[in-house]
């Protein structure tokens, strides 16, 4: 048993709260190899930004957890080494699927878990999250969990379609299980396709695609049940069309790729949203990077020469959510 103090890592209980306090939202970056990992700290260091480091069941089978739990440490004393005295960073489930994984995850230093029954039938929902919140408990280890479905795919969570999340279980859910955040379902998806084309209108001025609206009178639902309760959005990227753009410039072909706007996501960050999950983004920002470098330089073979780049634009990328979106840049002790 390993107790993510001794690591240097903090659970998400204080960082809520004083985002609730400041309408603001903390970052949550997955991660699943060092590039990715050494761009968000440093984007956190130098923001000055709180951060939650996700690692979902796939990017666990894909490095390994104990590699990962041991980035995570790292990524603590990377943080000190760049200068920020007091770094405050999650090491976070991202989509526990059973009791299992998460008391894995708890008893080899993870501050953070997500037990994701949002697709169960509703009793046993309430009966698998409070078997994590009460484990989770024991050991000061935050608990977040899910009511909704949300449409998209993401390693092995998908769903074809949207169920949001009903504001008249929430109080009932978050009672009976004692979690710590509530994941809900408004509209935001998984993956890098959260829209077709046909649910989308042409923006004259720009002639892109501009989805639909998120559902905020679900929020505000949900808000009014529970005023003050820590609410997290999953599949909040905004697929950036430059990225995708210099991807399909450069050999790759990724059609009517559409994420949430920005403007949606600083509205709900103000709010009682206190976290926002962004993996796609990152993994369009380092495939433009490494698909120009190959373009460009087709005799390049170093690794470093395209991961370094790739890394480069993931860090643009963390830091332009953390200021522009977010809002959680200068929240940091000194
Ligand atoms: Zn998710």
């Amino acid at each position: 048993m390993i107790n993510y103090k001794d690591l240097g890592l903090v659970n998400t209980k204080e960082m809520f709260k004083k985002a609730m306090e400041g309408g603001y939202a903390i970052p949550a970056f997955n991660f699943n190899n060092m590039e990715q990992l050494q761009a968000i700290v440093k984007a956190a260091v130098e923001t000055k930004s709180p951060v939650i480091l996700q690692v979902s069941k796939g990017a666990r089978q894909y490095a390994n957890q104990t590699l990962l739990r041991y980035m995570a440490e790292g990524a603590v004393a990377y943080a000190k080494e760049l200068g920020c005295k007091n770094p405050e960073i999650v090491l976070h489930l991202d989509h526990g699927d059973s009791f299992e994984t998460c008391k894995s995850c708890i008893d080899m230093g993870f501050s953070s878990v997500m037990i994701d029954g949002s697709h169960l039938p509703y009793e046993e929902n309430v009966a698998l999250t409070k078997k994590v919140v009460d484990y989770a408990h024991q050991f000061d280890v935050t608990v977040e969990g899910e009511l909704g479905v949300l449409a998209g795919v993401e390693d092995e969570v998908s769903s074809d379609h949207h169920t949001y999340t009903d504001p008249a279980e929430v109080v009932d859910f978050v009672t009976k299980t004692g979690c710590d955040s509530l994941a809900i379902s408004i509209g935001t998806s998984h993956g890098a396709f959260k829209f077709t084309p046909e649910q989308c209108h042409v923006d004259p001025a720009t002639g892109r695609l501009v989805p639909p609206p998120l559902a905020f009178d679900v929020l505000d639902g949900v808000m009014k049940e529970l005023p003050g309760f820590p609410i997290v959005l999953h599949g909040s990227s905004s697929v950036p069309q430059e990225e995708v753009e210099i991807i399909n410039a450069n050999g790759g072909a990724l059609k009517a790729a559409i994420g949430i706007p920005e403007e949606e996501l600083r509205k709900a960050a103000k709010s009682s949203v206190c976290k926002i999950n962004i993996d796609s983004d990152s993994r369009l920002a380092m495939t433009a990077a490494i698909r120009k470098v190959f373009a460009e330089k087709p005799a390049e073979f170093d690794p470093r020469k395209y991961l370094g780049p790739a890394r480069d634009n993931m860090e643009k990328l963390y830091k332009e959510k953390i200021i522009n979106v977010l809002g959680s840049n200068d929240k940091l002790e000194d």
